[in-house]
């Protein structure tokens, strides 16, 4: 039993590396084979609109669709946010999301200006210790709709970490900072997902 992550852009060997020291079998997906192999899935950061494109190009975007709609746990960091996210705000022009979360995210929401920035959340569903994170171009979630549960916000309140169902999504990238709760998080999805079948 493996655990993919996507391949095609961004930091996937980070996200592979963490999910590794964790005890996973890891999986590169890059074709809808290797995706049917798979018993969840991480979207990692990099660049949403490109992330999408070849996506689409190499068959991967419907499988995906399809992967969520059973219920395959799907964790997405930064762009991977935005591929989870059923509303992409500040998109470019025919960028489309894969979607499954009940959210709309704005893209580089904090602007050229603070384009980068660390600080410490609270995330009461991963315990009492803060989780340090790490924004880089980060997305943030507008509107959390009825079906997701916003999990952390940041001083001014905004959203930055999603839960629904099997799918887990947060503005920032946990795989750099030596905090693996949310992949910690994210394993226990699959394993309860493949115990259930
Ligand atoms: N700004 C990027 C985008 O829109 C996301 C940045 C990241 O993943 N670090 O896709």
């Amino acid at each position: 039993m493996s655990v993919g992550v996507l391949a095609l852009q961004g930091d996937f060997r980070e996200h592979a590396d963490v999910l590794r020291s964790l005890g996973s079998e890891v999986t590169l997906v890059r074709r809808p084979e290797e995706l049917a192999s798979v018993t969840g899935l991480v979207i990692p950061g990099g660049e949403s609109s490109v992330m999408d494109k070849l996506t689409r190009m190499f068959g991967l975007a419907e499988p995906l669709r399809a992967a969520v709609e059973r219920g395959m746990p799907v964790y997405g960091t930064c762009a991977g946010l935005i591929m989870l996210a059923d509303t992409v705000l500040d998109a470019i022009r025919g960028q489309q999301s894969i979607g499954g979360l009940d959210i709309s995210v704005r893209r580089n929401a904090f602007g050229s200006q603070t384009a980068s920035f660390e600080t410490d959340l609270e995330v009461p569903a991963l315990g009492e210790a803060p989780v340090h994170a790490v924004f880089i171009r980060a997305p943030v979630v507008e509107s959390v709709g009825p079906m997701a549960t916003a999990l952390a916000t940041i001083a001014d309140g905004r959203c930055v970490a999603v839960e629904q169902g099997n799918l887990l999504g947060t503005s920032f990238h946990p795989e750099i900072t030596g905090e693996y709760r949310f992949h910690e998080y994210f394993l226990q999805k699959v394993r309860s997902a493949a115990f259930r079948g």
